[in-house]
């Protein structure tokens, strides 16, 4: 099928948040080698762009902060926004192949689901540039089978993930949240921190992964002294044995009075809470003095998630 000449837009751009865990349980991991999670998922407003037109062939560029790790960014067929754009055109029986550029704000393998963002956008931006409408649980499904974390970025909010991450539930929560989010020059490969907390895990007797019921009671509540001793990361420690500095930066961010402090899903990013958007600020000018992770960023959270925001 072709839409030549069909009358829909020349370019759509989407933008997808970074996620961060507020809760990452990990179980033993699964005869299909994935970990079993349970987990408490937050879009914070740090955002990628991405912007699909249609094209010759199927091409990626990437653009933003260099401190953000772009060139590890690949800029050929393996990027996962490519795979997601081609996931639709074949999924809806199309052969029309669309230039990708990503603009990016989330690290890159931060810990923050950078990828799956740009994977969730465009989705969005495809399906608006080919005016398929594909319904929600359509984009779902190949939200999921793109990567564990796609189906959150569609989705946004506050959320619980189950299975390998992908089953995603919304949560009740009250207002917003404010963090400092520190990035690291080079990022850590999350499948060696998984192998990292499989020999950790090993003789430990690890269970099946829980919510803890104390961090839902904050969040509806907006109880930020539960929430700050409620964060947990099963990962922190494996995270921490790859990257020792690592616990300077959360020790750093505690010292300059965050409410709490926890490595980002598989890191090298750290998360501090903060009392609201004034404080955040001030613990992130003191974060950057003390030379604690570069950048740093404020986010706030909950905010919607992947969505159009631009066609033309
Ligand atoms: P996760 O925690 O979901 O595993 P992450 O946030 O640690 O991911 P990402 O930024 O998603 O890490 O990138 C992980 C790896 O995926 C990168 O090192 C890169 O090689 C590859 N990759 C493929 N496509 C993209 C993309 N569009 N953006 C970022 N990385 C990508």
């Amino acid at each position: 099928m072709s839409l030549a000449d069909g009358g829909g837009p020349a370019w759509v751009r989407a933008s997808a948040p970074a996620k961060i865990n507020l809760h990452l349980g990990v179980g033993p991991v699964r005869y299909d080698g994935f970990h079993p999670l349970a987990t408490v998922y937050q879009a914070v407003g740090l955002l990628d762009e991405v912007t699909v037109a249609p094209a010759a062939d199927w091409t990626v560029t990437v653009a933003g902060d260099e401190r953000l790790a772009l060139s590890d960014v690949p800029e050929d067929g393996t990027n996962i926004a490519v795979r997601a754009a081609r996931l639709l055109a074949e999924h809806a029986g199309l052969d029309e192949p669309v230039s990708v550029r990503i603009d990016k704000g989330i690290p890159v393998a931060g810990g923050m689901a950078g990828g799956s963002a740009d994977a969730a956008a465009t989705l969005v931006a495809c399906d608006a540039l080919w005016q398929l409408g594909t319904p929600r649980e359509e984009l779902m499904l190949l939200a999921a089978e793109l990567g564990s974390d796609v189906p959150f970025a569609l989705v946004g909010g506050t959320a619980v993930g189950t299975g390998r991450g992908e089953v995603v539930v919304p949560a009740m929560v009250r207002g917003d949240y404010w963090w400092v989010v520190t990035g690291a020059a080079q990022g850590l490969s999350t499948p060696q921190v998984y192998g990292e907390f499989d020999v950790i895990a090993e003789g430990l007797g690890v269970g099946e992964p829980e919510i803890p019921d104390e961090l839902m009671e904050a969040l509806r509540a907006h109880d930020l002294e539960k929430l700050a001793l409620s964060l947990h990361n099963d990962l922190e420690p494996a995270a921490i044995r790859l990257r020792p500095e690592l616990s300077d930066v959360l020790a750093t961010g505690i010292d300059e009075t965050a409410l709490g402090a926890l490595v980002s899903g598989s890191g090298p990013s750290c998360l501090f809470l903060c009392s609201g958007r004034e404080h955040a600020h001030q613990v992130a000018q003191s974060l950057r003095l003390a030379k604690a992770g570069d950048p740093v960023t404020v986010a706030r959270g909950p905010v919607p998630g992947a969505r159009v925001e631009r066609f033309g």
